[in-house]
């Protein structure tokens, strides 16, 4: 049985640009979260996301699954990269204060990195190029296996969240002219200037 709605996988597909096996990966795994902190997907910063893939990996493509299925997205910025080489992530419900971190199956992503798919990546071949008949199958597993074969997710007791309050506050660069938030705004010599520009004055 599929464990991902039809319609939910379509806008994940369409979303991230190709089918492959990470991306509804991780829309499982943000499922599974919300599931667990009994909550729905975020529409405003209802939830906070600390994802630790990153920097660049295989199993990247989680990230745009978690984003889709969790509205926690780096557009509304409740979303971070912790950049620590990890499939997992710890999704914090701020109202209630609750937090779960879900990581994946160690043994399941040990066989899943030795796959077909995973070889054919790592001959350089792009996921829209690698045939239907390796892609389908192991999405098709990732759709409809059990949450307990995947995922590991526990509870995270007393987690400390610090929002992060976003800016309305600008400046124009006096070099470029271009508006610039205060949080990227440097100042030399009394002028304000954006990052790449205080870097040339
Ligand atoms: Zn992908
Ligand atoms: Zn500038």
């Amino acid at each position: 049985m599929m464990k991902i709605s039809p319609d939910l996988l379509k806008i994940g597909i369409e979303f991230h640009g190709h089918k492959c096996p990470a991306m509804p990966l991780g829309m499982r795994a943000g499922l599974a979260a919300l599931k667990k902190l009994g909550v729905e997907r975020a529409s405003n910063k209802e939830l906070y996301c600390y994802c630790e893939t990153g920097p660049s990996h295989a199993t990247a493509c989680f990230v745009d699954g978690l984003q889709v299925s969790t509205g926690c997205t780096f557009g509304k910025g409740n979303i971070e990269k912790l950049n620590l080489g990890k499939t997992a992530f710890t999704l914090v419900d701020i109202k209630n204060k609750k937090a779960v971190r879900v990581s994946l199956n160690p043994e399941f992503q040990a066989k899943s990195l030795s796959s077909e798919f995973v070889n054919q990546r790592k001959k350089g071949v792009e996921p829209k190029d690698i045939k239907p008949e390796i892609v389908d199958p192991a999405v098709e597993k990732i759709t409809t296996i059990e949450d307990s074969d995947i995922l590991k997710i526990e509870e995270v007791k007393n987690f400390e969240f610090k929002p992060k309050k976003g800016t309305f506050d600008w400046e124009r660069c006096s070099k470029c002219n271009e508006i610039v938030f205060v949080t990227g705004l440097r100042v030399v010599d009394g002028k304000h200037y954006c990052i790449p520009c205080s870097e040339l004055v």
